[in-house]
């Protein structure tokens, strides 16, 4: 069972204040590229400003909004609503509410067939609508948006009663800048909760954000910045480490964290990570708070879990939090 005075309280926050039928028009500021190096992929760090529209001030850390993108589709009719996180606190990248940020990746693979007539030999560049939308905007482009979106993957109202797991991969980062700015550079003064951030990435010029988090952990001791990366072998492991590998490798550490019914877990990016995660935590019987498997699945060895398994007959408890895409 929770205890009681683990389970968080979050603020109400406004949600679909502008809508698709009548889109806000904002105004990009800034594009600029935000990984730690050379990389295959693009993910850029997109500032908006939204002065006049019903964005300004109102969204916060965690929150979502949705861009429409300009054209339609195969079939005629304009392109859908995509969702991209805010990167920024609740006061925005300028600090009055007025530029928000997000974090978008490049989608880029190569054609396959969608419907029975396509040309299933067709292997032509297929590039994901709304992300190369985004990719290409330069300073001055208007964008149309709707939101925003939104209401569990907040921080709680009382930041010091807890403690936070923030697990990111990709750009499933963009949420926990955000908040990490929320949790440590409010003009209240920075929490003094412990704070583990766990990034996750193929390679290490893919991390994003990355010297701005080292910054912040050398400003603040009870952040910790940890780096997992799936596709360059690590010291003891030839294979590399994803996110639950490295809380794994570093159970000790992470352990008294994960055990404690202050701490609350997020987690964002890659739907695998969750599947993880959920291994781990029922293996150390930690599961409590975070997960709840039912019957169908609870007497059976968790390592044997598939991620059908978790899908279905896994419930998120009261301290975990999941956006993934
Ligand atoms: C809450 C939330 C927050 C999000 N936050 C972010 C964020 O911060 N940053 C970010 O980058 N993304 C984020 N996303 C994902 C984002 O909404 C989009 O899904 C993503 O940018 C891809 O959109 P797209 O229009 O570029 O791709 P689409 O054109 O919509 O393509 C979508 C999928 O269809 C496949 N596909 C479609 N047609 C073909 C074809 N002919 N051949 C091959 N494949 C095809 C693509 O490979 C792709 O997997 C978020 C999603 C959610 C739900």
């Amino acid at each position: 069972m929770d205890s009681i005075e683990a389970r968080p309280v979050f603020p109400n926050v406004e949600m679909n204040l502008v809508r698709k039928s009548a889109p806000a028009v904002a105004t990009v500021i800034s594009n600029e590229l935000c990984m730690a190096g050379k990389s295959a992929s693009f993910v850029k760090h997109l500032v908006l400003d939204v002065t006049g529209t019903p964005f300004e001030n109102r969204f916060i850390a965690g929150q979502s909004f949705g861009v429409i993108a300009p054209g339609t589709n195969a079939k005629g009719k304009p392109h859908k609503v995509r969702l991209y996180s805010l990167a920024c606190p609740g006061w925005g990248e300028d600090g009055d509410g007025r530029q928000i940020s997000t974090t978008p990746k490049r989608l880029i693979d190569e054609n396959r067939p969608q419907n029975n007539n396509d040309d299933a030999d067709d292997h032509r560049l297929f590039l994901g609508v709304c992300s190369n939308y985004l990719g290409d905007l330069k300073p001055g482009d208007k964008v149309n948006i709707t939101g925003p979106n939104g209401q569990r993957f907040l921080l709680p109202l009382e930041p010091e009663l807890h403690d936070y797991l923030f697990l990111a991969t990709g750009t499933g980062i963009a949420p926990f800048r955000g908040m990490l700015m929320e949790l440590l550079e409010s003009r209240a003064g920075p929490c003094r909760s412990r704070i583990d951030l766990v990034m996750g990435a193929a390679y290490s010029s893919d991390l994003l954000y990355h010297d701005y988090f080292l910054a912040l952990e050398k400003e603040h001791e009870n952040f910790h910045y940890h780096t997992a990366i799936s596709r360059e072998p690590s010291e003891e492991n030839n294979k590399g480490l994803y996110v639950d590998g490295l809380i794994e490798r570093d159970f000790a550490y992470f352990a008294p964290a994960l055990a404690n019914p202050r701490t609350l877990m997020y987690v964002c990016g890659l739907e695998g990570m969750r599947y993880g995660m959920v291994r781990l935590l029922a293996s150390h019987k930690l599961g409590a708070g975070y997960f709840r498997a039912d019957e169908t699945i609870s007497k059976r060895d968790s390592a044997q879990w598939t991620a059908s398994d978790i899908r279905r007959h896994v419930k998120a408890g009261a301290r975990s939090f999941l956006e993934v895409y």
